[in-house]
């Protein structure tokens, strides 16, 4: 008898334990819910006025230009820049609040993954050089497609090296793709600023960015790696990252070769 009571009041205990767990967790992902719609919400309403706001001021600039007096030339651009800033910071969010929504599954199209990330890395070459830094961009044929989400990838390898540009002083950029062990491993590497070992753990975390850093006037949200990262997990991949400060990064993704979900090319989007 003794044996049982304890085994009942053991049990009692494991269910209690059990059924507090289980509301916290789903007080938990009742919050979590609650705050994306917050997010999705604030982030739709923001998003139109932003428009309006900024098609004006940059059809001003683009009609009246120079005939515009100087003071209000330069604060016209302040305010477009600023404002695309804003724009910039909204939109990942949403992008942001959708994948969490589940609403961002990636679409694999089976594509030549080598050419696309030479052009998508290519984009951001004059913006290096001006920069006053190289830019080597390494991509030879992989062999066989691999099948990603298009959009996404083009997210991953933009991200990546627009940073590897903002928070490089001197020196170079390398962009490689290759095939190893069935993956597909995208590496952008530079001689930039680096990151201090303290801060690697935290640096895919949303809104991290590193305080105390040369780098610290570059502008940015502290978005873009925790979108590379959410979007490379997507895909069932990794993305990982070794630095040291005033030595340089080197990023690392890795995604399986995948399987396409559609012959097709996706559809062309229907947003207005
Ligand atoms: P953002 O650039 O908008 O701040 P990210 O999420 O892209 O946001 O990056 C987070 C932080 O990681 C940056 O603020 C910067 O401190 C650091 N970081 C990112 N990429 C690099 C890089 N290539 N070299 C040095 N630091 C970097």
């Amino acid at each position: 008898h003794e044996l049982l009571a304890g085994q009942l009041a053991g049990a009692v205990v494991d269910a209690r334990a059990y059924a507090s767990e289980r509301a916290r967790a789903e007080a938990l992902a009742e919050l979590d819910r609650a705050k994306t719609t917050f997010f999705a919400n604030v982030s739709h309403e923001l998003r139109t006025p932003l428009t309006l706001l900024l098609g004006p001021i940059s059809d001003a600039l683009a009609e009246s230009g120079t005939d515009l007096p100087p003071g209000v030339h330069d604060q016209l651009t302040m305010a477009l820049r600023n404002g695309q800033r804003l724009q910039r910071l909204v939109n990942d969010l949403l992008e942001f609040v959708s994948i969490e929504a589940g609403r961002t599954a990636p679409v694999r199209v089976a594509t030549d993954l080598a050419a696309d990330t030479a052009e998508l890395a290519g984009v951001l070459r004059a913006a290096a050089e001006r920069a006053g830094l190289t830019l080597t961009v390494d991509c030879p044929p992989l062999g066989r497609p691999a099948a990603v989400d298009p959009r996404m990838w083009e997210k991953i390898v933009l991200n990546l090296v627009a940073n590897a540009v903002k928070y490089t002083f001197v020196g170079s950029i390398s962009v490689t793709l290759t095939a190893e062990d069935d993956e597909v491993v995208l590496r952008v590497s530079d001689t930039g600023v680096g990151v201090p070992a303290a801060e690697l753990p935290a640096l895919f975390d949303r809104f991290h960015r590193v305080v105390d850093s040369p780098a610290r006037s570059r502008e940015g949200t502290g978005l873009g790696l925790a979108l590379v990262r959410e979007l490379t997990e997507l895909h069932g991949g990794t993305v990982a990252v070794e630095s040291r400060p005033g030595v340089g990064s080197t990023f690392t993704v890795r995604l399986p070769f995948g399987e396409p979900d559609t012959d097709l090319p996706p559809p062309p989007s229907t947003a207005p």
